[in-house]
């Protein structure tokens, strides 16, 4: 089976070329695919018949997923989509809706093996990395799915799995997404959000494209970030802030920090005060996100005061921030929830 998703048109048209076509037919293809928003090789019908035949022949497939579930959050800011790929294994992806643009969360992996531990993703392991196409394939599906009259303007690279660790697969991805003749969504809209995979943010900062980086952060201190995010054992924070200084220097864009706020453990003055020291010297902006409690996790979220009390610390001391509602908590919204429940109902 081979997927139009998963190749640059670079390579399809040296793809064509190797079948005896003309390259410009390998540009006609990915148009109907990225720009018609046409998945079905039938109804291509500049293509002529005998090369359809041909691509049918290869099994060339334009999309590959099979959309399960979608499901809209209550006040319809945001509605999730649950995929089935060919193997049966599923992603989430979401919509989140502002009246001035659309954003798209996409996973990069079956599950993740981060293990953090207030996320749904992580609870049962890391199945299998996405491959390039199943990446894309997400965009395509919900622009599909939103009609030729609108489209996403932003993308999130923060569903389900740890995108640095399928950087090669993640990074093609989104030069299809960003492409001339892909999606074209600018690369200053996508962004790249990570648990702070040191290698993963270098090579970032190395592209020749800038994409934005955001860091799931959560707390500035090592031994509270350890306890909720095992991963900052091998990543700590006095290494993850040199790869960030190297990624500023390079590329001169602010970093974005997400900060779950959880009741007692990171929402105390200790701890705003740790997170102004820690981002001092680094051009950034924190989102702080009430927690979105999940099955199996003890977390609780602070009270409304609590988050504003935190807040307005940060404020005073000029550290600027915002204080996020949580959207589509309604739809099981926080990373990997509906997927969860899904797999369970199947194998319960
Ligand atoms: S928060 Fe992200 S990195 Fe952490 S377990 Fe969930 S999906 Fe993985």
């Amino acid at each position: 089976m081979l997927y139009v998703c998963d190749y640059l048109q670079s390579e399809l048209e040296e793809q064509f070329k190797e079948l005896g076509e003309k390259p410009y037919r390998a540009r006609q293809l990915v148009q109907w695919v990225y720009k018609k928003r046409e998945t079905d090789l039938a109804k291509m019908t500049d293509l002529p018949e005998p090369l359809r035949e041909k691509l049918e022949g290869l099994s060339l497939k334009s999309s590959s997923l099979k959309m399960i579930i979608k499901k809209d959050s209550g006040e319809n800011k945001a509605t999730k989509y649950l995929f089935e790929l060919k193997d049966k294994n599923m992603v989430e992806s979401v919509l989140l809706k502002v009246p001035s643009r659309k954003t798209l969360c996409i996973s990069t992996q079956v599950g993740c093996p981060v293990d953090c531990k207030f996320c749904a993703s992580g609870k049962d392991g890391v199945v299998r990395n996405l491959d390039v196409h199943e990446i894309v394939e997400q965009v395509l599906m919900v622009n599909k799915d939103l009609g030729a009259q609108d489209q996403i303007q932003n993308i999130v690279v923060m569903g389900m799995g740890e995108p640095m660790l399928n950087y090669d697969r993640m990074i093609k991805a989104l030069r299809i997404i960003n492409a001339h003749w892909g999606m074209e969504i600018g690369a200053r809209h996508i962004t790249v959000s990570t648990s702070g995979i040191v290698p993963g943010i270098k090579r970032l900062a190395d592209e020749p494209e800038s994409f934005s980086l955001a860091i799931s952060l959560h707390a500035a201190i090592d031994e509270k970030r350890t306890e909720i995010m095992p991963i900052n054992k091998t990543y700590p924070l006095k290494d993850l802030k040199l790869a960030l200084k190297e990624y500023f220097n390079k590329k001169n864009r602010n970093i974005t920090f997400e900060y779950i706020l959880l009741a007692g453990l990171n929402d105390k003055p200790e701890d705003a005060r740790a997170l102004e020291k820690y981002l001092s010297d680094l051009p950034s902006k924190i989102n702080l996100i009430p927690y979105n409690p999940i099955e199996g996790a003890n977390f609780k979220t602070p009270t409304v005061y609590a988050q504003r009390a935190f807040y307005q610390q940060l404020m005073d001391r000029s550290v600027f921030c915002t204080l996020r509602e949580t959207k589509g908590s309604d739809i099981d919204a926080a990373c990997g929830q509906l997927r969860l429940r899904k797999v369970k109902k199947v194998t319960s």
